[in-house]
């Protein structure tokens, strides 16, 4: 469904442009449809570069980006326009994907409206049918963002990417805002949704536990390259790099000696 070719990605700044970061450095990764590729490393790795170079939201500096064998790198504005809604993003902030000015009917019909999927008589149908897929009641449809939760304001940034019906989405640290219990609650949902409509998802964490929670494949990204790729279980019980071993240890031995401990005053002589 997707495939990432030998990647690079070189931003260049300053002064005559000479200061270079090597952001995503020889990446090849692939998806199958229906899948989800977890891509885990610290912050500033390049996992969001990757991400939004596989939607051509930016040039890679070189290599090849395929969505379902169309080479997207080759195509013009408009070729890449009318595949736009195949493949979402879904952003980690939901305040910077609302409009706060727009109630949660206008967010939600927004891109039925700009992609002319739905008819002003069948619109509050297709508005209500989405708040409904995405767990979110129907009473809600005349708030603002700034009036509902964000956990709420999150299901409600799902509902626009999926008004598209897209077969590709890259979720770029979609809980990283979200307390924890909100978070598994997102996170079943998006892993339900993807169920239903056979979604290939490309899953961004700095959260190795997240990452495993999500994905049928992990890649662990480390300085621009990827340093190891594998199914979960291998990631976490049989890490063969040192980097992964590193990241397995700081998500799960932490939480080992912080045992199952909920009440903080415990932990108190
Ligand atoms: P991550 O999502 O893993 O935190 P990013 O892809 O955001 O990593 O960043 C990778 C590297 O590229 C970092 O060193 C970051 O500072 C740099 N970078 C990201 N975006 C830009 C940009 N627009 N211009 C220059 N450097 C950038
Ligand atoms: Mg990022």
């Amino acid at each position: 469904m997707l495939e990432l070719e030998e990647i690079t990605k070189v931003y260049a700044r300053g002064f005559l442009r000479r200061q270079k970061t090597v952001a995503v450095n020889n990446v090849s990764l692939s998806i199958k449809r229906g899948k989800t590729l977890g891509l885990v490393g610290e912050s500033g790795s390049g996992k969001s570069t990757l991400g939004r170079i596989a939607l051509r939201l930016i040039e890679a500096t070189s290599g090849t980006v395929r969505f379902d064998g169309i080479d997207l790198t080759g195509l013009s504005r408009y070729e890449l326009r009318k595949l736009r809604p195949r493949m979402q993003i879904l952003f980690q902030d939901p305040d910077t994907s609302l409009d706060p000015r727009m109630t949660i009917r206008e967010c939600v019909a927004e891109p039925l409206i700009i992609s002319n999927r739905a008819g002003p008589d069948e619109m509050e149908e297709r508005i209500l049918d989405l708040l409904g897929r995405v767990g979110l009641h129907p009473d809600l449809i005349d708030r603002y963002p700034f009036e509902i939760s964000g956990g709420q304001k999150q299901r409600v940034a799902l509902a626009r990417v999926l008004s598209l019906n897209p077969e590709f989405i890259v979720a770029d640290e979609p809980t990283a805002a979200l307390d924890l219990s909100v978070q598994a609650q997102v996170l079943s949902l998006i892993k339900s949704i993807q169920k239903k409509s056979n979604l290939t998802i490309l899953f961004i964490s700095h959260d190795l536990q997240v990452v495993e929670q999500m994905s049928d494949t992990i890649a662990v990204m480390h300085h621009g390259s990827i340093v190891e790729q594998g199914s979960p279980h291998d990631i976490l019980h049989t890490p063969m790099e040192s980097y992964t071993r590193t990241l397995v240890s700081a998500a799960y031995e932490s939480d080992a000696w912080l045992g199952k401990i909920t009440d903080p005053r415990a932990l108190l002589p």
